[in-house]
């Protein structure tokens, strides 16, 4: 799912500064049995190509392989399945383990991802949406995307909530800032209405709904055979993360429960045997509902992962397990995979606590 984050500047400014004061390494030698799992979702190698505006969602492949180099040598990467089995069984989380995951099932995890994960012998979980990889039809963000990205329109006239608004589209960075606004307002509205109005956007930009065979490369879904060949490798573990990517607390509930049990019905038709881990799409509190979990839960999934930040220990839900966004560089990485993101927000609520026990 998009974030299209316009700055990640103090992001990166504090890893930098966590990592630099030893902050990250200290957090890394303490005994936490915790895990860290990280999301990613397509990666890019010299696709330099205007037609794709959010290009948070394609890492660049030397970044990957620089993080897949750290982690290989400073932590312990496991399997998703394998630390679900742990927490099923009341048993230790290893320390210092990682799981790495894959959101959509980009067809640059095939071509780019897994030959460094082979390489490096990291064991991956790909999450995919499987409408995308049948290719009836790309994802909605990808079609509002592409409609920003190629009108030869000037600007986009939106009604939003507070008032109609004029989004200008004379430069590939407006354009950006347009796919900006609009994507945090179409995430909250009803499912079908969201799909109304992408029609709607496209019409007014004079666009037609692209197909997925004619996709530019880094937003191409896996092929089947390739997901049938990663999965038979024994490293890499396939998830589901709905039929067609909607945030499936804005759909009808028999539109929920199709979702779930197609993109289970799916991956098992595919796959040979039932898929048993999930992940949210777009992954926030707001996304997902109870009736969401026992759908996942009678569909025979074991566990679903969250976006939400943090880290995985003993307590954590199997249905709501914390996950850390792609990092975007190893200083990144390394903040949050060693804990010390975590470790400085303990330390300044300890601090804040005794501070205020001494306020009358
Ligand atoms: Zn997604």
């Amino acid at each position: 799912m998009p974030t299209l984050y316009p700055s990640r500047t103090s992001q990166k400014l504090k890893s930098v500064a966590l990592v630099g004061s030893g902050m990250a390494g200290l957090a890394r030698i303490r005994d936490t049995h915790e895990v860290s799992i990280l999301s990613f979702h397509g990666l890019c190698e010299g696709m330099g190509t205007d037609r794709v505006l959010d290009w948070s969602l394609h890492l660049p492949l030397e970044i990957f392989r620089r993080v897949c180099a750290f982690l290989a040598s400073n932590y312990s990467v496991v399997s998703l399945q394998s630390v679900v089995d742990r927490l099923k069984a009341g048993a230790k989380l290893e320390p210092n383990s990682v799981v790495l995951t894959f959101d959509d099932g980009y067809a640059s995890n095939y071509h780019l991802a897994w030959p460094v994960l082979r390489e490096f012998n990291l064991p991956a979980t790909i999450f995919v949406a499987t409408g995308f990889l049948d290719g009836t039809e790309p994802m909605w963000f990808q079609r509002l995307d592409l409609a920003l990205g190629t009108s030869a329109k000037p600007f986009l006239d939106w009604k939003f909530p507070h008032g109609k608004d004029r989004l200008p589209l004379g430069t590939r960075e407006k354009r950006q800032m347009a796919l900006g606004r609009l994507l945090p307002e179409l995430k909250r509205m009803p499912d079908e209405d969201m799909l109304d109005e992408i029609d709607r956007i496209e019409q007014a930009l004079g666009v037609e709904p692209p197909a997925v065979g004619a996709l530019p490369e880094p937003m191409r879904p896996l092929t089947w055979p390739q997901v049938r060949e990663l999965a038979a490798t024994g490293l890499i573990e396939i998830g589901g993360h709905t039929h067609t990517h909607p945030v499936l607390s804005r759909c009808h509930p028999e539109a929920m429960h199709g979702e779930i049990f197609t993109c289970h019905e799916r991956l098992r038709q595919e796959l040979g045997r039932a898929p048993k881990l999930f992940c949210f799409p777009n992954g926030g509190q707001a996304d997902y509902t109870a009736e969401t979990i026992a759908l996942l839960q009678g569909a025979g999934f074991e566990a679903a992962c969250t976006l939400r930040s943090g880290r995985v220990d003993q307590n954590s839900s199997l249905m709501e397990l914390p996950r850390y966004g792609s990092p975007e560089s190893v200083w990144e990485a390394e903040a949050t995979v060693s804990g010390a993101f975590e470790a400085v927000k303990a330390w300044r609520k300890t601090a804040r606590n005794s501070l205020w026990s001494f306020l009358p």
